[in-house]
């Protein structure tokens, strides 16, 4: 193990990304919670990320990679080893048509990298008048979170229009991988090699500027009236049990509301655990222990988190 300060100077000496010691991730997470990363790199294109990631495996450094960190809790002790951010790895390429030129319903294939915000790959395609990515219409995370997530609503999920992925394996090395070796299934998937999205090839199919645009402004209206705005959150704490909603489970036995310091179970959406502004990652901890002890005692459900938690507890 040659420790932080080795990868500190290989980071330096060989990336063009920037890199910071000691960052507290409460600035880059939605809950606005999480304590320092030993490093936190942010690389500027997919070289960057491939001379960080080997660099942390020859150093015998943890690695851990966040996008957008919008469905992440990190704890108040914070990441060990390196934290790549993707959120400068960022562009949108390709709008190739696939099959017959001209025509109305052709397949048309973008690729994004994987720090790119849903939001702008969205933007780009209402422009385009490409459909198949309108149900992801504020989901606030990235490209390559959407991946890694399988992240979904209104009964359509990323994994649909994903014709390829690029990872960087463990060793810095770059494999493409087809849709049909990823494994997607209900907030997660699986491929066969552990790395890093780098980019995302994503299959659309062309229906003009006014039908997506309609579906967009649809979809963000839904997600308005049932969403709590402005404060710290990350969407869905829980995934829904088969047949069922993990919110309606928990307002059903009057949890809305609950709270542990300054983290409460949304009033507005019983899914949803919100910073009332200064909670900690101990405090929503909790909280989300306490709903999911609560649904098991009482109905007998067993909750499992859909948001991830991880690095080390405060003191
Ligand atoms: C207001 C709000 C609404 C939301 N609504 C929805 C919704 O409707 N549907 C839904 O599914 N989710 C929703 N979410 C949750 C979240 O936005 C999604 O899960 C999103 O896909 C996470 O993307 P991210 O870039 O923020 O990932 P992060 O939160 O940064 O990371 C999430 C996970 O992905 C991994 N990851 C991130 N980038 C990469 C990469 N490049 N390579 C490998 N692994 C990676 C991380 O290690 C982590 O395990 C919502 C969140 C908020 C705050």
């Amino acid at each position: 193990m040659k420790g932080t300060g080795e990868l500190a100077k290989i980071l330096h000496e060989k990336c063009r990304g920037k890199l910071l010691q000691g960052e507290h991730l409460r600035d880059h997470t939605s809950f606005r919670v999480g304590g320092p990363a030993d490093l936190l790199f942010f690389p500027v294109d997919t070289e960057d990320l491939s001379v960080a990631v080997k660099a942390a495996d020859l150093c015998g450094m943890p690695l851990f990679v966040m996008g957008n960190g919008t469905n992440l809790l990190v704890r108040d002790g914070g990441i060990r080893g390196l934290a790549i951010h993707t959120g400068a790895l960022v562009g949108i390429s390709g709008s190739e048509a696939v099959g017959d030129q001209g025509a109305e319903r052709q397949a048309v294939e973008l690729s994004a990298l994987a720090g790119t915000l849903l939001s702008g790959v969205i933007n780009h395609t209402v422009k385009l008048g490409l459909s198949g990515l309108e149900f992801a219409a504020g989901i606030p995370g990235t490209v390559g979170g959407a991946a890694y997530m399988n992240a979904g609503a209104h009964g359509s999920s990323f994994g649909d229009i994903v014709s390829w992925l690029e990872l960087v394996d463990m060793k810095g090395e770059r494999v493409r991988l087809a849709r049909s070796q990823v494994d997607f299934f209900y907030r997660g998937s699986r491929w066969p090699c552990e790395g890093v999205v780098a980019e995302v090839g994503m299959r659309l199919v062309y229906k003009g500027d006014p039908y997506v645009h309609d579906r967009v402004k649809h979809c963000l209206s839904e997600r308005g009236k049932r969403l709590p705005l402005g404060v710290g959150m990350a969407g869905s704490v829980f995934k829904n049990p088969p047949g069922d909603y993990a919110g309606r489970i928990i307002e059903s036995l009057g949890m809305k509301g609950l709270r542990v310091g300054r983290a409460e179970v949304s009033r507005k959406h019983a899914n949803v655990i919100v910073n009332l502004g200064g909670a900690t990652a101990g405090e929503i901890e909790r909280l989300v222990e306490l709903v999911a002890r609560k649904a098991e005692e009482k109905a007998g459900i067993r909750l499992e988190t859909e948001i991830d938690i991880v690095g080390e507890d405060g003191l």
